[in-house]
């Protein structure tokens, strides 16, 4: 599952590619937007929300709405430009088979040059008037990557009193649910609880300062989201050395020397969470 820095990285790559290009062709191969014809329409710009990914379009001429182009990558989707797949640490970026494009666009520049994107196995592929994103995206907490951070003290406020609403809940599934925060995956969730020192199945409320672990979060993401490689540990501990416990399974606690333990914490409510993996060290990370 890409984590918010990933989608902010492919977006970021996308809008350079594609702003201001008009749609040459256009195929969108998802049964209710299969006849739709963008043919025309110029990309206005592409920005993340959380890990949602939006195209926002406008109309060849007058009478008709912006619209909104969605996709998520969920587990395996992957944007390509002209051909380059926009690598990530979270998805493969090796060849994919046609059969799973499920948009293929062809945008051509001023100058005349045209770029290809192509998103292989992406999900909730959806169209909306750009005035309606929040039929989509609006039930996301606030987003950890949103350039207004910083200056809107608001933002943090509000994912902090949304982390602290449920007390009881397990810090690990807490920091997954979108609807409280927007931007954390399965690699982020596992690596706060560690910089917490907290177990994951540790209650909420077990948090000191919960406003912390948000602006740790923040801080990670938006580092990472300039990088091609994931780093959580500051990069100083060398060859392999770039996330505390995440897929560190039986190897040695940066800290402590005990072996990290693998887990799962998941629940239905969770998107595809149901039981999904989690790395913690037994020793540093105290129990629930
Ligand atoms: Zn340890």
């Amino acid at each position: 599952m890409p984590e918010g820095d990933t989608v902010a990285r492919q977006c970021r790559i996308l809008d350079d590619a594609l702003a201001g290009a008009v749609l040459t062709a256009c195929d969108l191969r998802v049964p209710r937007a299969a006849t739709t014809d963008l043919v025309g329409w110029t990309v206005r710009e592409v920005r993340p929300r959380g890990k949602h990914l939006l195209m926002r379009l406008d109309p060849p001429g007058p009478g008709a709405a912006p619209l909104t182009l969605h996709t998520h990558l969920m587990m395996d989707g992957i944007w390509h430009v002209d051909g380059r797949p926009l690598r990530s640490s979270d998805t493969s970026a090796g060849p994919r088979p046609d059969h799973t494009i499920r948009i293929a666009l062809t945008a051509r520049h001023h100058d005349g040059q045209e770029t290809r994107a192509i998103a292989y196995d992406v999900k909730q592929v959806r169209l909306v008037r750009t005035a309606d994103e929040d039929t989509l995206v609006g039930q996301l907490g606030p987003d950890l990557l949103d350039p207004a951070w910083a200056a809107d003290p608001g933002l943090r406020e509000r994912a902090v009193s949304n982390l602290g609403g449920e007390p009881e809940r397990p810090l690990g599934l807490a920091l997954l649910d979108q609807h409280l925060l927007a931007g954390i995956g399965n690699i982020y969730r596992s690596e706060l609880c560690f910089l917490a020192r907290l177990h994951p199945a540790a209650p909420v409320r077990a948090v000191g300062d919960l406003g912390q672990i948000v602006d740790i979060a923040h801080r990670l993401l938006r580092l990472n989201s300039d990088r091609a490689v994931r780093v959580t540990t500051g990069g100083m501990i060398g060859r392999d050395g770039d996330l505390w416990v995440y897929g560190r399974g039986g190897r040695p606690c940066r800290r402590c020397r005990t072996r990290i333990v693998r887990g799962e914490l998941g629940e239905p409510r969770l998107e595809g969470a149901e039981a999904r993996v989690l790395w913690f060290c037994p020793r540093c990370q105290a129990g629930p």
